[in-house]
């Protein structure tokens, strides 16, 4: 099943910090690899905003060589989830939320506009990959007590809603701009980690239900307030509840 992967776990630095991360993939090169080990490390928060990346570490604990490392930081800079700093190294961003808005703001527009031309015409074959998807995030949140912590529950639900919303934008062959997004919105999903709330969790599940519904039904007039309150519901916690710890965010 998609949610029960392999995790291997590696060890990071003589602070032995551990950092677990999905196995290698069938046919994964190096670059890729060394790429999305790092990523999915710090959006799930295994790597602290402000912690330090030591190339060696990372080179030694993921057995590639410092090329892909680089390379991957390199990439991650482009993203606002790694900080290059000359001569000093490389650190995981802190959390930005004037980006987190922004991003929001952008993913908020441009699915709305996809969801309403999607209630015009959208591929058979991509609406049944959302209500797969849809089954799967159910028996995810049925299955909620056997995950050993809340942590990989929340990890397993981002990766199923980022690929809900990638089957949207395919569907209208616009994956070009689904990736800007979630390049975007990788402070929004860090947060989103952090909260960790399962009631969230059950509510957006329950507006991926409404998303496929007005799809079917074309209910384009439904698009704005389902997609308002999906994007922007989870920040209004964001804001005020919840400790802050004040070293995790940038500030701006
Ligand atoms: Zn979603």
């Amino acid at each position: 099943m998609m949610f029960n992967g392999e995790y291997i776990v590696v060890l990071i630095g003589v602070r032995s910090i551990m950092l677990e991360m999905s196995a290698r993939l069938p046919g994964e090169n190096n670059i890729n690899f060394t790429y999305r080990a790092i990523r999915e490390g710090i959006l799930s928060l295994e790597l602290k905003p402000g912690q330090l990346l030591n190339v060696g570490e990372l080179s030694e604990a993921l057995k590639v060589s410092s090329t892909p490392i680089k390379n991957a930081l390199w990439k991650l800079q482009q993203e606002h989830l790694v900080d290059l700093i000359p001569q000093v190294g490389s650190y995981v961003s802190k959390i930005d939320l004037e980006l987190v808005e922004e991003a929001a703001g952008m993913w908020f527009d441009l699915e709305k506009e996809c969801l309403k031309s999607a209630c015009h015409e959208f591929p058979k074959d991509n609406l049944n990959q959302l209500k797969r998807n849809l089954n799967f995030q159910e028996m995810l949140l049925d299955q909620q007590s056997n995950f050993p912590n809340p942590k990989e529950f929340i990890r397993e639900f981002c990766k199923l809603d980022e690929e809900f919303h990638s089957i949207i934008f395919d569907g209208l062959r616009r994956n070009t701009t689904w990736k800007a997004i979630s390049y975007m919105a990788s402070d929004y999903h860090r947060l989103i980690m952090r909260h960790q709330v399962k009631e969230n969790v059950k509510q957006m599940i329950a507006e991926h239900r409404d998303i496929i519904s007005i799809i079917e039904k074309r209910e384009r007039e439904q698009v704005e307030t389902v997609l308002r309150d999906h994007i922007f519901r989870p920040m209004e916690d964001w804001g005020t509840g919840h400790k802050m710890d004040i070293s995790e965010f940038a500030l701006t």
